[in-house]
């Protein structure tokens, strides 16, 4: 017998048709790239989306054709998240970080017949435009002012839109339809497209307001600060309209400075960034010597929060940290490290140490670990083993690649390595291919650099495996020192003492002036993998 309920699909429309209708006078705020503060509202953002859904009609995209955006975070690229994947067709956002040989890569494979592009990218895109050959439409996301003298075929976004009534219903899709499309940033071989549907945008956006993830609600002023081009800025430009939180939008401007002021001056009270950007944060106020004063949860993910990073959160500033894991492939929400009842009698050292951890899953979503031969791994909290993931918005196969499955058993295989401890919450020690096997064991890279980056005279640092005649790999550390620091290697290696076994402690230590960061401001170990791979075995070592 069936249940006798309405049957209403989950579409990406409906979030918005939701925003405009129960939230319609809630703020949306954008640095843009023409180098103004926009205001407008939910009410707004709905009108000009359904205008843009026409103005696609009328520029032939049909439901299921791939419509490319390389942009920073702002109201117009939200209207496109809206508009396109409203209207049917598939929104695929490119990292513009990335190779100009990648992105004419990436193109190709999604086979994007349109692209919207911000005022900053008018360069690359007049030096790649001739090698796109199958994009029929350029549009540049300004006005007609700001387009450059001579640009024939080059479209500028509000003459489409003002060309339009608003008059536009969107159509009731089937909610396995495809709504966006997202690349992995492919550190290992060419990057691979996940798409995503209606079903898993909406259920992912249910998943990353809940209290035990972001907890994102309409008292929310939320500023994603991780690119709309980043896995869809972890969802937040979906999930803020389901509940309708005010949104606040940063545009390019990513310095520290800039970004604390947005958030004092539209009262924050959720962020969410990868940790290097959080540290420009944190500098800037400890040299200013200030405080965020509305900001409530900092949302830390896509690379480990280093501990010290944590505790300044929490003690400087009374922000309550949420550490998140998760990848393209889950959408990207996969655990958040939100403490449980059992926790809140801890110690601050005990509450931190959890809180450090990657998190734990909400429903709709289920992880665990195996060892190399298939064995799921008990949640003890010390055993490490692969991670393995499954739910409601995590990939089946990878876009256009349907004749491959990349699921084991039905799990996902993240590549990631972690324990899992009895209150669910796991522990990344490693990605698999970062792992130091020294001996056959395994040291964990993230502990080396948290213990690295904890110490006073160190900005940042990577922990690699390199050769070694004896045990195969050993630990060698490549540390950028604070600017005016002088701290040796010998005394760098002093501050593991006691910290970890002695066999985890590094074998060496490099200082650099920088590391290497890839697309998506993650460090890049490959480089300095090729780079000191035979440090140790080098003759007079
Ligand atoms: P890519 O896998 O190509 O780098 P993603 O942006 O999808 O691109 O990154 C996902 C990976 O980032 C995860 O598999 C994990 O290794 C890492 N990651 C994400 N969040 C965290 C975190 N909080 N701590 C440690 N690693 C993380």
């Amino acid at each position: 017998m069936n249940g006798l309920m309405m049957h209403r699909p989950l579409l990406v429309s409906s979030l918005l048709t939701h925003a405009a209708r129960h939230h319609g006078r809630q703020e949306i705020v954008s640095r843009r790239a023409e180098g103004d503060l926009h205001r407008y509202t939910f009410g707004d953002l709905a009108v000009r989306s359904r205008k843009l859904a026409q103005a696609l009609e009328s520029l032939g995209v049909q439901p299921g054709t791939r419509v490319a955006t390389l942009a920073w975070n702002g109201y117009r690229h939200l209207e496109l998240y809206y508009a396109v994947s409203g209207s049917g067709a598939v929104l695929h956002t490119l990292n513009p970080r990335l190779h100009p040989d990648q992105l004419e890569w990436i193109v190709a494979d999604a086979e994007d017949t349109a692209l919207f592009f911000d005022l900053t990218f008018l360069p690359v895109i007049e030096e790649l435009a001739p090698r796109l050959t199958g994009v029929r439409h350029f549009v540049l996301m300004s006005d007609r002012d700001h387009l450059p003298v001579g640009s024939g075929a080059l479209l500028a976004y509000e003459d489409l839109l003002e060309a339009q009534n608003g008059n536009y219903e969107w159509p009731e899709l089937d909610e396995n339809t495809a709504s966006s499309l997202c690349y992995t940033s492919g550190t290992t071989g060419n990057p691979k497209g996940v798409l995503y549907s209606h079903r898993s945008t909406v259920l992912h956006s249910f998943a990353v307001a809940l209290p035990d993830s972001i907890g994102l609600s309409a008292r929310d002023s939320v500023l994603p600060i991780v690119p709309m081009f980043h896995v869809n800025a972890w969802g937040l430009p979906y999930a803020a309209c389901m509940v309708g939180a005010k949104v606040v939008f940063p545009g390019p401007d990513l310095d520290g400075g800039a970004l604390y002021r947005l958030q004092e001056t539209e009262q924050v009270t959720v962020s969410a960034s990868v940790p290097t950007v959080w540290q420009g944060q944190l500098e800037y106020a400890e040299r200013q010597q200030l405080r965020f004063t509305t900001l409530q949860r900092a949302v830390i993910g896509g690379a480990a929060c280093p501990p010290a990073m944590l505790r300044d959160l929490q003690e400087t500033h009374g922000v309550t940290v949420v550490h998140g894991w998760g990848m393209t492939e889950t959408s990207p929400f996969g655990t958040a490290s939100v403490l449980k009842s059992t926790h809140l009698q801890a110690r601050p050292e005990e509450r931190y140490a959890v809180q450090g951890k990657q998190g734990r899953c909400v429903f709709g979503m289920d992880l665990k670990i195996i060892d190399d031969s298939g064995r799921e791994l008990p949640w003890d909290g010390v055993s490490a083993g692969h991670v393995m993931a499954q739910g409601l918005w995590v990939m089946s196969q990878y876009f256009g690649r349907t004749d491959q499955d990349p699921l084991v058993d039905g799990w996902f295989p993240t590549g990631d390595i972690a324990t899992i401890d009895a209150d669910g919450f796991m522990q990344i020690t490693d990605r698999s291919k970062d792992v130091i096997k020294s001996g056959g064991e395994w040291i964990s890279s993230i502990d080396i650099e948290n213990i690295a980056i904890g110490h006073p005279d160190i900005v940042t640092a990577a922990c690699i495996g390199v050769r070694h005649p004896k045990w195969d790999e050993r630990p060698l550390l490549v540390a950028v020192r604070k600017s005016g620091a002088a701290i040796s290697a010998e005394e760098l290696l002093t501050h593991f003492t006691d910290k970890v076994a002695k066999w985890w402690i590094p074998d060496g230590v490099v200082f650099a002036d920088s590391i290497p960061t890839g697309a998506t401001g993650k460090i890049l170990k490959s480089p300095l993998r090729e780079q000191f791979q035979d440090y140790l075995i080098e003759p007079g070592r």
